[in-house]
């Protein structure tokens, strides 16, 4: 039989908005030693904000217009800046073909004309050149480029929600190690790693090299069964490392499905420091039932 104490643990969590998807994560995230958090959506708001538009060979309602058709069909929060700051003034182009490459951005065909947008990863990809200062702004720059020409870029930029660093000062003084792991590029995530507080940060990362990095992370932890590793991560990118983490959880009422199926734990709201009010929600549960 389950002791009483899980059941109280496990409904203080869903007073909080914090769901535990059995007993024995209460328990798991007692251990946890290291935890790795995800940087859009989890420690920033996700909210990008569109802050310039500078074109290369076609006008800026041309770039503009070739763009949005392409991140309409997307649901990255890019895709969510991008057709924000266009409005809904003009008729959508169709765009045809589109694919979403995970970690560099999209590819499709708008008005008959090949349109990339995205990282500098997504244009090295497809060999266009382009102004190689564009990777050291310290913001996200979505690269356009129309029929194998790099056409211009949107500068974007998000924030850190409000009780990140709060959290990670939190955390640390659990003493527990605290990382985050991005796909943004190096220069931003490093800006973002700065203000929160974090002790470790690694940008550019595709999901198989936060895969890995997770991996390593763990690795670090293996000579101590008693210390576990706990990700979280609200992307569809992040349903991978949710799921190699000793505890999986998902954040946000945005966070993607697949995602919130594989997590151990699921953060309903949008707060990080949620995150500080599990563990404690576990080590008080722990207390009543040893
Ligand atoms: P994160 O790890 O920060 O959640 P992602 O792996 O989701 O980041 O994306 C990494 C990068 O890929 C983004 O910062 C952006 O530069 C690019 N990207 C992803 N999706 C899109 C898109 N729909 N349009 C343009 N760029 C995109
Ligand atoms: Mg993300």
């Amino acid at each position: 039989s389950i002791p009483l104490g899980y059941f109280g643990g496990i409904g203080a969590g869903s007073r909080q908005g914090i769901l535990f998807k059995g007993s024995v994560f209460l328990d798991l995230i007692t251990q946890v030693k290291t935890v790795v958090m995800d940087k859009t959506g989890t420690l920033t708001q996700g909210v990008f904000k569109v802050q310039d538009v500078q074109t290369s060979g076609i006008s800026e309602h041309e770039l503009t217009r070739l763009t949005v058709a392409l991140e309409s069909k997307s649901t990255h929060p890019v895709a969510t800046a991008i057709l924000a700051y266009a409005g809904t003034g003009e008729p959508l182009l169709p765009a045809e073909n589109v694919e979403e490459i995970p970690g560099h951005g999209l590819k499709g065909t708008v008005g008959g004309k090949t349109v990339l947008a995205g990282n500098a990863k997504l244009l090295r990809k497809f060999n266009i050149p382009f102004d190689e200062n564009l990777t050291t702004i310290p913001f996200t720059v979505v690269m356009v480029a129309v029929e194998g020409r790099f056409a211009g870029s949107l500068t974007i930029a998000d924030q850190e929600k409000d009780d990140a660093a709060e959290t990670v000062k939190q955390l640390h003084r659990m003493g527990l190690k605290t990382v985050m792991l991005s796909g943004d590029k190096a220069t931003v995530v490093q800006a973002v790693a700065q203000n929160v507080g974090v002790d470790e940060a690694v940008g550019d990362l595709l999901p198989e090299d936060k895969v890995r990095e997770v991996e390593r992370l763990k690795q670090a932890l293996s000579a101590n069964p008693k210390q576990k590793l706990a990700f979280v991560g609200d992307g569809v990118n992040d349903a991978p490392v949710v799921a190699l983490a000793d505890v999986g959880i998902a954040m946000g009422g945005l966070g993607s499905d697949a995602t919130i199926e594989t997590a151990d734990v699921v953060i309903q709201t949008d707060q990080p420091s949620k995150i500080a009010t599990a563990i404690k929600i576990g080590k008080a549960t722990r207390q009543i039932v040893w």
